[in-house]
């Protein structure tokens, strides 16, 4: 299966990278390409196929023959967990490799790519390995002589959606429950970083994944996204991206009725009581925020701070700022590494300048940086007075911005929390159990991290509420709940 486009360059450019169909490296019917571009130096990393509507009519044809085979769609739930495992054995193997193009193409600190990312893509396939022998329906007493059970089956073809911010990560926070509960997956990685997806379908293949369990589609969101969206054999849509698409995409939908999760946007709140361990408080909101250069749908953007303790945690903010070194992000002491692309980096520096027109106080940072005078790398910013109406404590801005606003009192500081359209995921520190207990419950929000910040795990379901979607990502319940259908049996006993 692998070709010489396959492998790619330590250094230097990557060799251009087709559309992965049926096991196979193909060109684009349209035969347009379009470059991804390393955004710590600017230049053109790999062209890339652009995949349109005749490409995703190939691959969702490929993936419906899939899952029609014996090869694929007859294989009990043990083969496919034994598939997902060597899957996740061979991105073990590769890990360097992943990791290396998932921090050139993306511009995130090849730390976070090799530590963070790549061993919690290797868990989820391990995981969802597991669960795939492991689906099953039930037996329902009812009313009657009946024998009444269900039974769990697989969608068909599921289409799946992610952006650049954690691209293998989100990535496989999809296709690896799929295909665990036996359908077949069409990915569309985000045109800004499309390599490492295009990989992952080259070592399903290698791993034995048959032709069509898994085919990746890279082309533009407009395109190859709003042809999987709207395409009549794809039953099932999962996305991740921004709530503006998100919109677009739940329209685009509504022809096929297909079942939809959408996991968007986010506005996190990270709520410092008075009583809270201070020091760990600042270290997790400093985190909580940069982490990511703050590209996390989960970012703790919103740091909430009681008023007592306001100047304290400001000081502390402000120097874990200072302290999140700008850099080449293949180097090892770099905290902050390069903005995803040229478009973000101008938003965010936009949202800065809104930010200063609105009259919050800017602490530090603020301004762009470049590294051997190249790259869209921003400072850590931390605004302080920032007023729950202003637009940079609203909006997401997707970068290393954080807006610190002060409250009052238990109260207010569940109002100012919810106070937003979104609702993904919320921090509370605090030393006494009851208050967080009470917190959690008042917040608004599909994840609640109580004196810790950005912890994931396969088995715990990631997914928000409000504006900032449905349906979670990870979990067993929730994969089954997203990946498989019930169907209700009634055979009469007399
Ligand atoms: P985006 O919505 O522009 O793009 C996401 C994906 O959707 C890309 O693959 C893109 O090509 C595709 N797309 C774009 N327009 C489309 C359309 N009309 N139809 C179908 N597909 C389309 O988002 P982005 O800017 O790439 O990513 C950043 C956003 O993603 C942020 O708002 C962030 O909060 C969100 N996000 C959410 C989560 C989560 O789990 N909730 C995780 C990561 C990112
Ligand atoms: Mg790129």
């Amino acid at each position: 299966m692998a070709d010489s486009d396959a492998t790619p360059s330590p250094t230097g450019q990557e060799p251009p990278r087709r559309l992965w169909i049926h096991n196979d490296w193909v060109e684009a019917e349209g035969g347009e390409t379009f470059p991804t571009v390393n955004p710590a130096n600017g230049e053109v990393l790999a062209r890339v196929a652009s995949g349109d509507r005749a490409d995703v009519d190939r691959a969702v044809a490929s993936s419906r023959e899939a899952f029609q085979s014996s090869a694929w769609g007859g294989l009990d739930g043990h083969r496919r967990g034994r598939l997902l495992s060597k899957l996740a054995d061979l991105i073990e193997t590769n890990a360097d490799e992943l990791a290396t193009l998932e921090t050139r193409d993306n511009g995130k600190p090849f730390f976070e790519s090799r530590k963070v990312d790549l061993p919690m893509v290797v868990r989820t396939f391990r995981y969802f390995a597991g669960m795939a022998d492991k689906i099953h329906g039930e037996t329902i007493p009812v009313s009657g002589p009946f024998l009444h059970y269900t039974q769990r089956s697989a969608l068909g073809v599921v289409g799946c959606i992610v952006p650049w911010n954690f691209p293998l990560n989100l990535a496989s926070w999809k296709v690896a429950p799929a295909l665990a509960c036996g359908n077949s997956v069409v990915l569309k990685p985000a045109e800004q970083t499309p390599l490492t997806a295009l990989r992952l379908g080259e070592l399903a293949a290698e791993a034995g994944f048959p032709p069509g369990a898994l085919n990746v589609v890279s082309g533009f969101g407009d395109r190859a996204g709003t042809a999987l969206v709207e395409h009549p054999d794809v039953a099932a849509l999962s996305f991740t991206g921004s709530t503006e698409t998100g919109r677009l995409v739940m329209k685009g939908a509504a022809g096929t009725l297909k079942r939809l999760s959408l996991e968007l946007g986010g506005k996190s709140p990270n709520v410092i009581f008075a009583d809270a361990d201070l020091q760990a408080a600042i270290r997790g909101a400093t985190s909580g925020i940069f982490y990511g250069k703050g590209e996390v749908c989960a970012a703790g953007s919103r740091i909430l701070v009681e008023r007592s303790v306001y100047d304290e945690v400001l000081e502390g903010l402000e120097a874990r700022a200072r302290k999140m070194t700008v850099g080449d992000p293949m180097d090892s002491g770099t905290r902050l590494g390069a903005i995803v692309s040229e478009t973000q980096l101008e938003r965010v520096l936009g949202y800065i300048q809104v930010g200063k027109d609105e009259g919050a106080r800017l602490l530090t940072g603020g301004v762009r940086r470049e590294v051997e005078g190249r790259g869209f790398f921003v400072e850590a910013t931390v605004f302080a007075d920032v007023e729950p109406e202003m637009t940079i404590a609203q909006e997401e801005i997707f970068g290393p911005v954080a807006a610190v606003i002060p409250f009052d009192d238990f109260g207010d500081a569940v109002e100012r929390a919810n106070q937003t359209i979104y609702g993904l995921a919320s921090g509370i520190w605090t030393r006494d159990v009851g208050k967080a207990h009470r917190m959690a419950e008042a917040i608004d929000a599909g994840i609640v991290w109580v004196n810790t910040y950005n912890r994931y795990d396969p088995a715990s379901p990631f997914g928000g509420t409000k504006a900032s979607g449905f349906g979670a990502d990870l979990g067993f319940q929730a994969a089954l709940e997203k990946y498989t259908r019930s169907k209700s049996v009634w055979v009469a006993l007399d």
